[in-house]
């Protein structure tokens, strides 16, 4: 195809024919007419939604719209298409932009991110799964690396399910948040990858919410646990026999419609196999996941004195030999807690409500510490060993804005996640871009946008956010509750924009809330947290005997997992929300340094049904978002930049003036060089360092030009 033919397909296919235009919609954004109106924005999306078109652009950025059911549009031959093919030349797809940055990190061999957001079950985790098939498919091929290749895609199935569950959002919602580095050569080989994980729900091990489940991996194991396994492991193949993966009384079955517990436990075993966990490994994690659910079973009793005791309990037994523990010494660990009286210690018994507290503790730790060690184990296994130099793709998917009946902690830190990671969107697009032209001295009309950072604020601040007043009540153990808690915040925040309680709800919200209730206007809407169990969660507290007990194990993983080493117990240690908060905070740090593309994912309808577009519910999606303020500043704005010397570089084989050698400064050379291949004047603005152009279709065409030469 001529450059011309190639240009008029890209402007017919870019604008559409009056009639297609109509029926499917515009595929990006920026060309949209009424650009400004939410309504507009909102049709056009609905229109190709209705078309089973659910992918959208603004610029660079990919809308997604989950359908719900199985489009079709994820084979090989679809990968085919989208590969080394210019961005904005076919249908917007998650391909087209995991070919580009793929692309743009070989040409400018810098570092790069995608960004996934969107609410729980927007389709975060499919989009995230995509581009690395993409990937698995796209790049070169060898031996070596095609194992590397599979131990990254099969990587995903192994985390999945031991850190996926249902809850009433999603049926396969992410309970962790996940950022994985795909490590790639000079020549664009994947060699090696790495998976950071963020906060694990340890709570949901021991309690679920009505309609949610455990963590997957459990049912598989009762499910599709080989026969002489589940006999060693001592389970019974039946779900409704553990308390920890069925509410007593609530009669609620296991089953999942949309999941296959024995398939999945196939698939997983498999996993296993090929990122070579040795069978003494898989030995000693299932040990594990058995140990959690005979825990759950472990029932106290009163004896005489009311304290609590275990009569004849076979899951002592059952621990015991997968834990590798003497039955005695768990017994003891478990019913009692050491205290220090002067200079000696001395056991304290625990009463039954304490106990139960102990275990369900124990229980919580044992399985966010092999989470852990299960997230190193994959990283061993995807380490480059080659130390030459790298560059790396960064996939971000992590848990979406959650809103539930009843929120508690868990919904905190997640949805404080969210406002870090839009500040982040904030700081990098909407901030940034604007600063940039400032800096450029190229003539801009500033758009505004609402910064969430006095939200991030009000919830990390040093002092005086919310965490460090949660931190603070955390150190009073004895005296302060829950609802003191709450006090101190009303104290504390009572004046804060973004911050409702009990007292002040009428004048700030209309809304009214329960006496232990706190409100926090998010930037994606209100959220109504529960304090009950913030300091519990916070503390996350293991009594230091029952950690000496599990030293004892002689269960490789729980080995590794309680060191000897562990800091004395004496000293505090960090609580789990600062954690977080440092992790996040190291976390966009990281992804500062390098360049951003997102992907925003959108739910059509509460119900996930295919079909259903709801457009009260997409319209607040799109509000907080940001989608309207980006695609203004993209409009308004140049969808493209580059360093004069960048440019130059690339694009002087086209001018002859230019090549090979050019002996002036590199913004003269560029001007020289857009001079000869007659760019019109209002197609690019030439800043201090950079050249800006207006739009991508320009230097597609440039970029076309150079290929033929
Ligand atoms: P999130 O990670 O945002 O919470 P998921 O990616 O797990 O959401 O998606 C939730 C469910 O929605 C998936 O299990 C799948 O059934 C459906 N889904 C998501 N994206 C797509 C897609 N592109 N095509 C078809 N179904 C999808
Ligand atoms: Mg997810």
């Amino acid at each position: 195809m001529s450059l011309e033919e190639r240009c008029n397909r890209i402007l017919r296919d870019m604008e559409g024919s009056l009639t297609a235009r109509d029926r499917v919609g515009i595929q990006d954004f920026v060309l949209l007419d009424a650009y400004t109106s939410e309504s507009a924005f909102l049709d056009n999306l609905r229109k190709r939604f209705h078309e089973n078109l659910i992918y959208t652009y603004i610029g660079t950025l990919l809308v997604s719209v989950n359908p719900y059911k199985d489009l079709g549009i994820y084979t090989k031959k679809q990968m085919d298409i989208y590969m080394g093919v210019n961005f904005f030349e076919l249908p917007p797809h998650i391909y087209a932009l995991a070919d580009n940055v793929y692309r743009t990190m070989l040409t400018e061999t810098n570092n790069h991110f995608i960004l996934i957001s969107g609410e729980s079950g927007a389709g975060k985790t499919e989009a995230s799964k995509k581009i690395l098939q993409f990937y698995a498919v796209s790049c070169p091929s060898t031996k070596l690396l095609d194992n590397v290749r599979d131990r990254l895609l099969l990587s995903n199935p192994v985390l999945e399910a031991f850190g996926n569950a249902k809850t009433l959002k999603n049926d396969n919602s992410s309970r962790f948040g996940k950022y994985m580095d795909i490590q790639f050569d000079h020549v664009g080989g994947a060699v090696g990858g790495h998976i950071l994980s963020y906060l694990l729900e340890k709570s949901r091990v021991v309690h679920q919410n009505h309609g949610e489940r455990n963590f997957h991996i459990f049912y598989q194991l009762v499910e599709g646990g080989e026969e002489d396994m589940l006999h060693w492991l001592g389970l019974e193949r039946n779900c409704q026999h553990y308390s920890y993966l069925v509410k007593v009384g609530e009669g609620e079955s296991a089953k999942v419609r949309s999941i296959n517990d024995k398939s999945d436990w196939k698939t997983v075993r498999k996993a296993l196999s090929v990122i070579e966990f040795s069978e003494s490994n898989i030995e000693s994690l299932f040990a594990i996941i058995a140990s959690v659910l005979h825990l759950g079973n472990v029932k106290f009793v009163a004896d005489l004195l009311g304290y609590a005791t275990l009569n004849n309990s076979p899951e002592i037994h059952w621990l015991s030999k997968l834990l590798g523990i003497p039955a005695q010494v768990i017994l003891v660990g478990l019913t009692h807690r050491k205290i220090e009286a002067r200079l000696e210690e001395v056991l304290s018994p625990f009463t039954i409500d304490h106990a139960v507290y102990a275990r369900d503790a124990l229980a919580k730790a044992i399985y966010g510490r092999t989470f852990t060690w299960l997230v190193n184990k994959l990283n061993e296994s995807l380490a480059n060993k080659d130390s030459s130099r790298k560059t790396v793709i960064g996939l971000l998917d992590i848990y979406g804005f959650e809103v539930f009946n009843v929120n508690s902690f868990e919904q905190f830190c997640i949805n404080y996640c969210n406002e870090k990671l839009q500040q982040l969107f904030i700081q990098l697009t909407l901030k940034s871009e604007q600063e940039e032209y400032e800096m450029e001295g190229i003539e801009w009309e500033p758009v505004p946008y609402f910064n969430n950072k006095i939200i991030c604020d009000l919830v990390e601040e040093k002092f005086k956010g919310i965490i460090s007043v949660l931190d603070e009540e955390c150190l009073r153990p004895g005296e302060a509750t829950d609802m003191t808690f709450l006090e101190k915040l009303e104290e504390k925040m009572g004046g804060h924009p973004h911050f409702v309680t009990h007292k002040l709800a009428d004048q700030k919200t209309r809304k009214t809330l329960e006496r232990g209730d706190f409100r926090l206007l998010h930037y994606a809407g209100e959220v109504t947290y529960c304090v009950v169990g913030f300091l519990d969660k916070n503390n996350d507290l293991l009594y230091r005997n029952i950690k000496e007990v599990m030293r004892q194990s002689k269960n490789a993983i729980i080995k590794h997992c309680f060191p000897t080493t562990e800091p004395d117990s004496k000293k505090r240690p960090e609580t789990v929300a600062t954690q977080f908060k440092n992790s996040l905070v190291g976390l966009t740090e990281m992804l500062m340094s390098k360049e951003p593309w997102y992907v925003r994912c959108m739910k059509p309808n509460e119900g996930k049904e295919p079909g259903r577009f709801d457009d009260v519910l997409v319209r607040h999606q799109v509000k907080y978002l940001g989608l309207m303020e980006h695609l203004r500043v993209r409009r308004a704005g140049f969808a493209y930049r580059r360093r004069y010397e960048i440019f130059l570089q690339r694009y002087k084989p086209l001018c002859p003036d230019t090549w090979p050698s050019w002996k002036g400064t590199a913004a003269e050379g560029v001007e020289c060089l857009i001079k000869h291949l007659g760019y019109k004047p209002d197609e690019y603005k030439m800043g201090r360092t950079k050249i800006f152009i207006r739009h991508p279709r320009t230097l597609f065409a440039t970029e076309d030009a150079f290929e033929v030469c």
